[in-house]
């Protein structure tokens, strides 16, 4: 099957038709009864989506139907996107990587899923085709409520690109959750930026689990901006994250409580290890 088939049978068949990636959260869901889709579109017969290229801006271009196991081991990502790089064995088990796919995970948009809120932190940008034609939607307007994107029924995320990573640049993830390979409480991504003299030129910082999709952490960018990430501007930085920046619910895995104390703690650590890196320590 061709991308086009595959659009032209969503265009038909509109809201009866659903898409078929690796099945992780999609199968479950059937099992349930929580979907019930006429029409099954398989996107495991469309080899041209499974990828991963250099972008010619230094960044990276990755299909929608790439394995989340291929993304782990691309050498490629590692060099270009250690970010992601870093997050990838916090996602669920291997046998579930080998099959979950990076659009199916993004196109689900759980708000416990590691890779909206790591793509946030990246600033990446996701290609959307339909029969109609194509149109690139960033990150910070795809996800638009829980479970929910901007994407049209009729639509195939199709491609994700990355930008490349400035120089003075360094990142971290990291995530609590009960045992390794379920959901994860809270998770944290940042990337940060220094400019020459040391202070912080861009600070992105993003959780997950913490809201009705991945939240990036605008106040506690704006107490580092311009300033030296010293041990006590981080701490204000992961204080801001935990009381101003998110609003999480609490649950039967944690109270929301919990979950800001969780999000403080993560937070002091990844900016920690983010500026570290910047600094080539
Ligand atoms: C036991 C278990 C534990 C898990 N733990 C985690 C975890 O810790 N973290 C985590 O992030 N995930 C976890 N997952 C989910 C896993 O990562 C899934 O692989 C992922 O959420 C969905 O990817 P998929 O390729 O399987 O998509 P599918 O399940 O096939 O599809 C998911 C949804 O996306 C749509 N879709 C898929 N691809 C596209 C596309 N290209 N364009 C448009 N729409 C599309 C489908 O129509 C469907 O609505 C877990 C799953 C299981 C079963």
């Amino acid at each position: 099957m061709t991308v086009d088939e595959a659009l032209a049978h969503l265009a038909t068949h509109g809201y009866e038709a659903s898409a078929l990636a690796g099945g992780q959260s999609f199968v479950p869901a059937m099992n349930f009864r929580l979907a019930q889709p006429s029409v099954l579109v398989d996107l495991n017969r469309i080899p041209d989506l499974a990828y991963i290229r250099p972008g010619d801006d230094g960044g990276l271009l990755i299909g929608a139907m790439t394995r989340q196991r291929a993304v782990e081991r691309s050498p490629l990502v590692a060099e270009r996107a250690p970010l992601l790089h870093e997050t990838m064995p916090n996602i669920a088990h291997p046998p579930i990587r080998n099959r979950g796919t990076v659009g199916g995970s993004l196109a689900h948009a759980d708000p416990a899923a590691e890779l909206p809120a790591v793509m946030l932190a990246l600033d990446a940008r996701f290609r959307l085709r339909s029969s109609q034609g194509e149109r690139w939607v960033p990150v910070r307007d795809f996800y638009v409520g829980m479970f929910m994107t901007a994407k049209e029924p009729e639509e195939l995320l199709v491609e994700i690109a990355l930008p490349p990573m400035p120089p003075g640049s360094g990142c971290a993830f990291r995530e609590l959750s009960r045992r390794h390979g379920d959901y994860a409480l809270v998770g944290v991504a940042a990337l940060v930026t220094l400019d020459g003299g040391g202070r912080c030129r861009e600070v992105r910082i993003t959780l997950l689990s913490v809201g009705e999709g991945p939240v990036r952490a605008h106040q506690a960018a704006h107490l580092l901006a311009g300033q030296e990430p010293t041990p006590e501007a981080i701490r204000a930085a992961a204080d801001a994250v935990a009381t101003q920046d998110i609003d999480p619910d609490g649950d039967v895995h944690a109270s929301a409580a919990y979950r800001r104390h969780l999000a403080r703690v993560l937070t002091t650590d990844v900016l920690t290890k983010a500026f570290a890196r910047a600094r080539g320590v």
